[in-house]
């Protein structure tokens, strides 16, 4: 999935993108909230981290910014929201949630907390249990573990990352760009053949029969009827 950290201290910010790309995110950091916006107008972004104190504004306002739509953003649906802050009474917190923040999380944290926060903010709607499965794929982004029919998949950060994207979208037809977009970050070059050939390595170890289908000149699709 593709995060957005919205945080001015570097080493917080290298910190935390540095343990999301470990889970397999792809991770963009923002400094401000002037470069926020920029991101969150050319990328589509699953999940969005705001600090609240900024150098060029606040996190508060960006967020409320972002949930009514005042903001350009690329995608069907905004970014969820979680509100990343060293102001704990509770007036602060109940403002960070009026604002419209899907969740909230008081620094200093413990990695795991924010991990598990994430791995919450990122589920969809439709699904309540934390494991997915498609036919005889199952995969627990909590335990970062893949299986096909019992046994298990050894998949590097990448491969992992997108087999969870087309299980969090069967049946749905994804474009190389959309891909792109929600499985790679900003350092990925838009015109390498990336996409393809990690593919093809995830198809070689996810065996028969073939769960990655090729849709010509559309894009790929992992169908929930296996
Ligand atoms: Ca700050």
């Amino acid at each position: 999935m593709r995060l957005l950290i919205v945080e001015d201290e570097p080493d917080l910010a290298d910190a935390v993108s540095r343990g999301l790309r470990r889970r397999g995110h792809a991770v963009d950091v923002a400094g401000g909230v002037i470069d926020a916006e920029l991101r969150l107008g050319s990328a589509e972004y699953d999940l969005a981290i705001l600090d609240w104190n900024l150098p060029d504004g606040n996190g508060l306002d960006l967020c409320r910014a972002l949930v009514r739509g005042e903001l350009v953003t690329l995608g069907p649906s905004r970014p969820r929201v979680l509100m990343l802050t060293a102001r704990d009474d509770v007036d602060d917190r109940v403002a960070g949630l009026d604002a419209g923040a899907d969740d909230y999380l008081i620094k200093p944290f413990a990695f795991a907390e924010l991990e598990a926060r994430v791995r919450a903010l990122l589920r969809r709607d439709d699904e309540s249990s934390p494991v997915l499965a498609v036919g005889d794929i199952w995969l627990d982004p909590a335990r970062f573990v893949a299986e096909r029919g019992g046994s298990p998949l050894s998949l590097t950060v990448k491969e992992f990352a997108l087999l969870e994207f087309f299980l969090r979208h069967p049946d749905e037809v994804l474009s190389q760009e959309t891909l792109l977009e929600h499985v790679w970050d900003e350092m990925a070059d838009p015109f390498t053949n990336t996409v393809r050939v990690t593919i093809s390595n995830l198809r070689k170890k996810l065996g028969d029969p073939p769960v990655v289908e090729t849709v010509p000149g559309r894009g790929y699709v992992v169908r929930h009827a296996l």
